[in-house]
């Protein structure tokens, strides 16, 4: 990991920021009480963004950036990734968050997936809400040697 700046990030990397800053208005967030908003950005278009939500059977929560792969793939744009920023801030009453937050495992395994569907190694930044500071690195740096399947017998 990096630092970065929010400054030095593409036009569309800002826009992706812009547009994960928005939806963590509308995280769901109850337990934790800390709201993580993810963002992709694509070759076209308008970032896509997911949230986390979380459930009662804490196990069962989904993770921001599961939720927008899956808005993606849902959408048919998945394939268009260039990036992927990640937005975090907590209620109050929430863990106290001195430092940008890195993906979970699972969204690792994801994010890896992903980046080698797509043969992108694109870069995944998270940083704070409204901190201009954050952290830059990339899919396969994220989770290098990631699980993968082997081919199907034919
Ligand atoms: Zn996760």
């Amino acid at each position: 990991m990096d630092a970065t700046d929010r400054t030095r990030l593409s036009e569309k990397e800002q826009e992706g920021c812009a547009a994960a800053e928005t939806a963590l208005a509308r995280c769901h967030a109850p337990y934790s009480r800390l709201r993580v908003a993810a963002a992709l950005v694509l070759e076209e278009g308008e970032p896509i963004a997911g949230t986390n939500y979380e459930c009662a059977s804490y196990g069962l929560s989904l993770c921001a950036e599961r939720s927008a792969i899956s808005r993606a793939q849902s959408e048919g744009t998945v394939e268009q990734v260039t990036a992927l920023v990640l937005v975090a801030r907590a209620d109050p009453g929430g863990p106290s968050l001195a430092a940008p937050l890195t993906p979970c495992g699972a969204c690792r395994q994801w994010i890896a997936e992903l980046s080698a569907r797509i043969g992108q190694d694109f870069p995944v930044y998270s940083f704070l809400s409204r901190e201009r500071q954050g952290l830059r690195t990339t899919a396969r740096q994220l989770l290098p040697d990631a699980f993968t399947l082997p081919s199907p017998p034919s």
